[in-house]
């Protein structure tokens, strides 16, 4: 008799999700946005991202701010990709501590082809996107037609709410 033939194992389909890049902090690689450009060779399977935009430090402080957003391919769920997004983010030296705090990176899962998602610790979409121009910007230059599952609007309409909300000065 033959030795018993594996089953073979059926792969979950993968999924598409628009992460947020963001660092404050100068690392292991340098300035913040070399911090983004080495998380993207962490993250893997990057379909495509917008360009980094920093901004110039402000006032007397050298805190530098640069962000991006890029979009993943994976057959991870949401929270499990949330932890590895967590452990690529500890191993590039941030330390828990205060929210909002400086650090060398962050990384937010924005939006997931799958829909909406919700568990202990985590929403998806974030909860704050369709509030932030940092985000919303460079994601319109990805998928400008992409749908928010829960407003329906598409991300440029988002966009440009964003847009007209931000005061001049
Ligand atoms: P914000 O979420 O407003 O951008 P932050 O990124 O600075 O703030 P963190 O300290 O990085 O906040 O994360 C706080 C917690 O938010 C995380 O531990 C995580 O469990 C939770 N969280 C909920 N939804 C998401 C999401 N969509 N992406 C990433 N983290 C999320
Ligand atoms: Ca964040
Ligand atoms: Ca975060």
């Amino acid at each position: 008799m033959s030795p018993a033939t594996p089953l073979p194992t059926i792969a979950p389909a993968a999924t598409t999700y628009a992460i947020a890049l963001g660092s404050n902090r100068r690392g292991r690689h340098g300035a913040p946005a070399r911090e983004i450009a080495a998380a993207l060779e962490a993250l893997g399977d990057v379909v495509i991202r917008s360009p980094t935009v920093a901004s110039a430090p402000l006032g007397p402080s050298n805190r530098r701010y640069a962000n991006a957003v890029a979009l993943i391919e994976t057959a991870e769920d949401p929270a499990t990709l949330l932890v590895r997004l967590k452990s690529i983010e500890r191993a590039f030296g941030r330390r828990s501590g205060r929210r909002w705090g400086s650090r060398v990176l962050d990384l937010d899962i924005v939006l997931w082809s799958g829909g909406a998602w919700s568990s202990p610790g985590l929403t998806v979409p974030h909860a704050a996107f369709r509030e932030r121009g940092f985000v919303l910007a460079p994601l319109a230059g990805l998928v400008p037609t992409w749908r928010d599952p829960l407003t329906g609007r598409t991300i440029r309409q988002l966009a440009q709410s964003v847009d007209r909300k931000r005061p001049r000065d």
